[in-house]
């Protein structure tokens, strides 16, 4: 169990003792209570095969959502990243979970990520005008970002088959912190972060 705790993140080997007791000080409902929403997590949550968030419908409640705009594209890093921009009223397109950003030293390289996928929707939706690449401002979110607005404005090299995708690519404005991640920024600066986006 304190091997197991302790591979969630932030959470080292002392930490993860100090939880094992405090469970094991639980009425025997509680820690039933506690497995049984871990097992559901395993059974119930899916990947929307669209956007690669996680989700208990599939396709997901944002792809299926008629009403919203089609022409807009937000490549996030994180599933969880679509919560804090929905938080910001903002946004009324559609996602993408890139799933990371690049860092080869850590095996990370763009087929580790969802780049071919964002293509391949990019090509068949010609009705995406624009793709924000809504990245946190990190060393590899910025490498990353680079690397995807090449790719995908058409520019030299773009497109896995040299053809170009040719879109508008922007990129959130400046004002969050550098160096910080999306998750952490408060809806507020990233609502502002949205509205004044500017090409990639
Ligand atoms: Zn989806």
């Amino acid at each position: 169990m304190v091997s197991a705790l302790g591979q969630l993140p932030g959470v080292g080997p002392k930490t993860a003792l100090r939880y094992v007791y405090h469970l094991l000080k639980q009425p025997r409902q509680e820690t039933e209570r506690i497995a049984r929403h871990l097992l559901s997590l395993a059974e119930l949550i899916k990947i929307c095969p669209r956007c690669f968030s996680f989700s208990q419908s599939i396709p997901c409640d944002i792809c299926r959502d008629p009403n919203r705009v089609p022409g807009l594209l937000c490549v996030v890093e994180e599933s969880r990243d679509i919560a804090t921009f929905e938080d910001t009223g903002v946004f009324k397109g559609y996602y993408l979970v890139l799933g990371g950003t690049l860092n080869p030293i850590e095996g990370i390289t763009p087929d580790v990520l969802h780049v071919r996928d964002l293509e391949d929707r990019l090509k068949a939706e010609p009705a995406i005008e624009e793709v924000i690449l809504a990245l946190s401002p990190t060393a590899s979110g910025e490498t990353t970002m680079l690397y995807l607005a090449r790719r995908l404005s058409g520019g030299a090299g773009s497109g896995s088959a040299g053809q170009p995708l040719g879109r508008r690519v922007t990129r959130l404005a400046r004002g969050l912190p550098i160096g910080a991640s999306i998750e952490y920024a408060d809806e507020v600066t990233l609502g502002d972060a949205l509205r004044g986006r500017r090409s990639a």
